[in-house]
C-alpha cells in the first residue's frame, strides 16, 4: 500500500547516475560495492557467483553481461542516487543510448590493465552525443600489468577527453608483488587513504601522504591545478602566487568544469577489493550535476485542439505541467513496470496522462520506487527530476513521451538504427501462435529495436540489431514464455535502392466507367546518403495542380515507396522522391488519376534509376592479444572486411573493422577459436552499402 510519502525533495541532492563501461571492466562489481558501502546491502554480491543486485535477469546471469538496465535508489551521505544500470555490451547500443538520454551524469569505468578498449570509445562517444557529464574511474589496479599512468594517457589521447586525475594510486598490482596496490592519495586534500582488506574496504584510514609517495603526489597535484587554471582565474592567481588554495575552491571549480563537460575528474581503485569506492561516491555527490544543473528539455507543443506547433522548453519546475519520458519497460507479475524520467511538474498515482506521440490517453495506476534496501516502495506522487516506475500504462512503450493532458508536449524521440538481421518463427499450433503473439508484443514494448512482422509465407519474422540480439530474444521466448515454436536460421535483412537520380513523367490517360481520366506528374527519384526510410517531398509549383490532387499523389508515392524493390522485393530505403511539377485538367482530373500517374512515375523511376541491392555493414570493435592480430586480420579480410584502424597497445591490440553482416554469422565463436579464447569482439550496425554482384546474384528473381 502507498504510505503517503510524497517524493518532493530537495533536487540539489539528487543524482541520476549511470555507470558505463566496456564489458568486464568491473561495472557490476562497482555497483555492488556502492550499494554495500551506502548501507543498502549487507553483503557484497559477486558477479562470479551470479548473486548481484542489478543483473536480475537470468539471461544476464547466464551470460554474465548486463542487458536490461534497472534502476536502484540509495542514499549516500546527504544525497540520494538513482543508479541506472546500463549494459556494457555494444550489441545493446540502443539500451545504452536510452539510459544516457535520461541520466544527468555518469561514471565511466576503465580497467587499469586493458585501458581504453574498443568499446570504451563507443560508449564515450555516445555519452558525448547525449552531453552527459562524467567522472572516470580506473578500476582493477590490483591486477598484474595494471598501469594508472598509461590509462590516463590513453583516455586523454584516444578519447580526446580532458581527464583530471584527482587521485593517484598507492602502488600497483596484486598483493604478492612488492609495491602492491593498497590505497589512494586524494590530491585535493593531499591525504592518503588506506582501505582495510579485512572488512572489504569498509574501514578507511586517513593519514599524511607517506614519504615514498610524496614527490609523486606533489607532481600530480600540480598537474591537477594547472589543468584547472583555464577554468578559474582565482585558482590560478593563488597557485602562481604560491598561496594556499582553499579546498572548497578546488571542489567548486572541478564541479563547474565537470558540469560544463570541460573536464572529467579521474579517480581510481579496485572494486573487487573495496578500494576507492566511497571516495568515488563522494565525487558523484560533489561534482556530478543534479537535475537542476541540466538544461531544460525541448519538445514540440500545440494548442488544445490541434493548432499550430511551437517549440517549448520544460525546466525541472514542480509547479509546471507534467512531462516525462518512458525509457524502459520491464514485465512484472502485477503488470508491466514502465520506467519514467520526469522532466517537469509532478506525477500522481491514479491519474491520467497523455501520450502525445500516439494521441492516446494512458493510465498511471501506481508509482513505485525501487530501493536497494526496502527493495520497493509504493508512493503517491513523484516530482520532476526523479525517476519512477509506473504500473498501469497500456498504450505507451519505451521511447514515448507522457505529459499533462491539458499541456501537450512531444519530446524528441529516441532514434534507433535499422534492423540488420531477421529470423523466421513458426508456431506449431494455433494456441502457440496466440502465445507467441502476446510474448512478442511484450518483448517489443520493452525493446523497440526488435521489429516484428509477418512474411509472405505466413511466418513471423523478428528482426534486430545483431546475431546476439536475436539469440537472446530466442532464449527468452523459449525460457521465459515456454513456447513451442520452430526457429529458422537467421537471415541478413537486405534492402534495395536505386543507384542514380532520374526524372520521370507519370501519366494517366484512361477511360474508366465512360469517363475520361487525365493526370500528369513529373517526379525526381534519387538515392539519398542517409540510411533512412524513403521520403516524399512535394515541390510542385503552387497553383499548377490543386492541393488535394497532389496530396493523393504524395500518399500514393509514400505507399509505393514502402513496398519492395525490383531485384527481390526487399524493402526500399535511401530514396528521396520529389514531385517537381504536374498538369491537370479541370474536367477530367481527379485523385484516382493522380494516384495512377504517381504509381507509373515511381515504377519508371525504379527501373530507370538502376536498382541496387543494399546489405548491412557492421562496425566491429575487436580487442586481441598482439600475437593473434595477424590471424584475426587475415580472417577479417576473407570476410570482405575493411580494417578502419588498428592500435597496438603493448600486449593488446584494438581493431576497428567494417564488414558485411552476411559474413559475420558465428563471428564471436570464430574469433574465440582464432585466439584461444582471448580475443573479444562486439558489433553494431554501421550503415547499408551496395552489395557486390555475387551477393546480388543469389537473390535476383
Ligand atoms: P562488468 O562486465 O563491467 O559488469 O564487470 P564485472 O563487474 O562483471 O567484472 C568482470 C570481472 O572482473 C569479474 O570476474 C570481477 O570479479 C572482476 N573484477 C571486477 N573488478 C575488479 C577489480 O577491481 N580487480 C580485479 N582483480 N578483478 C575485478
Amino acid at each position: 500500500m502507498a504510505d503517503g510519502r510524497q517524493m518532493t525533495r530537495d533536487l540539489t541532492t539528487l543524482r541520476n547516475l549511470g555507470i558505463i563501461a566496456h564489458i568486464d571492466a568491473g561495472k557490476t562489481t562497482l555497483t555492488e560495492g556502492m550499494l554495500f558501502y551506502s548501507g543498502a546491502k549487507h553483503r557484497v554480491g559477486s558477479v562470479d557467483k551470479g548473486t548481484t543486485e542489478t543483473d536480475s535477469d537470468p539471461e544476464e546471469q547466464d551470460r554474465g553481461i548486463t542487458i536490461y538496465s534497472a534502476c536502484v535508489a540509495f542514499e549516500w551521505k546527504a544525497s540520494r542516487i538513482n543508479l541506472l544500470d546500463t549494459p556494457g555490451h555494444v550489441d545493446f547500443t540502443a539500451e545504452v543510448e536510452r539510459c544516457l538520454r535520461v541520466l544527468d551524469g555518469a561514471v565511466v569505468v576503465f580497467s587499469a590493465r586493458e585501458g581504453v578498449e574498443a568499446q570504451s570509445e563507443t560508449v564515450w562517444r555516445q555519452a558525448d552525443r547525449y552531453r552527459v557529464p562524467r567522472l572516470a574511474f580506473i578500476n582493477k589496479l590490483d591486477r598484474e600489468g595494471a598501469s594508472f599512468e598509461t590509462v590516463v594517457e590513453e583516455i586523454d589521447t584516444r578519447l580526446g577527453a580532458a581527464p583530471v586525475p584527482i587521485q593517484i594510486p598507492c602502488g600497483e598490482g596484486p598483493s604478492h608483488m612488492d609495491n602492491s596496490f593498497h590505497g589512494v592519495i586524494d590530491l585535493v586534500r593531499m591525504r592518503q587513504l588506506t582501505f582495510d582488506a579485512q572488512d572489504k574496504g569498509a574501514t578507511i584510514t586517513e593519514s599524511e601522504v607517506a614519504e615514498e609517495h610524496l614527490d609523486m603526489a606533489r607532481l600530480w597535484r600540480e598537474a591537477m591545478l594547472e589543468k584547472l587554471y583555464a577554468h578559474s582565474d582565482e585558482l590560478m592567481e593563488l597557485a602562481l602566487a604560491e598561496q594556499p588554495i582553499p579546498e572548497q575552491l578546488i571542489h567548486q571549480v572541478l564541479r563547474q568544469a565537470t558540469i560544463e563537460m570541460q573536464i572529467q575528474p579521474l579517480l581510481c581503485g579496485s572494486a573487487l577489493h573495496g578500494i576507492g569506492v566511497q571516495p568515488l561516491l563522494d565525487a558523484v555527490q560533489e561534482y556530478l550535476p543534479s537535475p537542476l544543473d541540466m538544461p531544460p528539455v525541448t519538445g514540440m507543443s500545440w494548442g488544445k485542439k490541434g493548432g499550430r506547433e511551437t517549440t517549448e522548453e520544460r525546466a525541472p519546475e514542480p509547479d509546471d505541467p507534467f512531462c516525462g519520458l518512458v525509457f524502459k519497460v520491464v514485465p512484472a507479475k502485477t503488470g508491466d513496470l514502465s520506467w519514467i524520467r520526469i522532466y517537469s511538474g509532478s506525477l500522481k498515482a491514479n491519474s491520467r496522462v497523455l501520450n502525445p506521440g500516439r494521441d492516446k490517453r494512458d493510465n498511471v495506476a501506481q508509482l513505485w520506487q525501487i530501493h536497494a534496501t526496502r527493495r520497493e516502495q509504493q508512493i503517491d506522487e513523484v516530482s520532476c527530476g526523479d525517476i519512477v516506475g509506473v504500473i498501469g500504462l497500456q498504450q505507451s512503450v519505451t521511447g514515448d513521451t507522457l505529459c499533462d493532458t491539458r499541456h501537450p508536449i512531444l519530446l524528441e524521440a529516441i532514434e534507433f538504427p535499422e534492423t540488420v538481421i531477421s529470423m523466421a518463427i513458426e508456431p506449431e499450433t494455433t494456441a502457440e501462435r496466440k502465445k507467441l503473439e502476446s510474448a512478442l508484443d511484450l518483448l517489443q514494448r520493452q525493446d523497440p529495436t526488435l521489429s516484428i512482422r509477418a512474411n509472405e509465407m505466413g511466418q513471423t519474422l523478428i528482426s534486430g540489431m545483431g546475431e546476439l540480439h536475436l539469440e537472446i530474444t530466442k532464449h527468452r521466448l523459449l525460457r521465459d514464455f515456454n513456447l513451442d515454436v520452430k526457429f529458422h536460421k537467421p537471415q541478413v535483412s537486405y534492402r534495395e535502392t536505386i543507384e542514380q537520380a532520374v526524372d520521370v513523367t507519370g501519366e494517366c490517360h484512361r477511360q474508366i466507367g465512360g469517363q475520361q481520366l487525365f493526370a500528369r506528374l513529373v517526379v525526381r527519384v534519387e538515392p539519398s546518403e542517409h540510411d533512412t526510410q524513403p521520403v516524399v517531398i512535394n515541390q510542385c509549383p503552387i497553383d499548377s495542380v490543386p492541393i488535394e490532387l497532389l496530396d493523393a499523389a504524395v500518399a500514393e508515392l509514400e505507399s509505393a515507396s514502402q513496398g519492395g524493390g525490383l531485384i527481390a522485393g526487399f524493402p526500399l530505403m535511401k530514396l528521396r522522391v520529389t514531385i517537381l511539377g504536374g498538369e491537370f485538367d479541370p474536367e477530367s482530373s481527379d485523385e484516382v488519376a493522380f494516384r495512377i500517374a504517381a504509381n507509373e512515375a515511381f515504377e519508371k523511376a525504379l527501373r530507370g534509376g538502376i536498382p541496387a541491392l543494399l546489405e548491412p555493414i557492421m562496425k566491429l570493435d575487436i580487442s586481441t592479444p598482439e600475437v593473434h592480430l595477424g590471424d584475426i586480420v587475415g580472417d577479417l579480410q576473407q570476410r570482405r572486411a575493411i580494417i578502419a584502424r588498428t592500435d597496438n597497445r603493448g600486449v593488446y591490440s584494438a581493431i576497428e573493422a567494417h564488414a558485411p553482416m552476411n559474413e559475420l554469422f558465428g563471428y564471436s565463436s570464430a574469433i574465440r577459436s582464432l585466439s584461444q579464447g582471448r580475443a573479444g569482439a562486439s558489433m553494431e550496425p554501421l550503415a547499408y552499402a551496395t552489395a557486390p554482384a555475387e551477393v546480388r546474384r543469389e537473390y535476383e528473381i
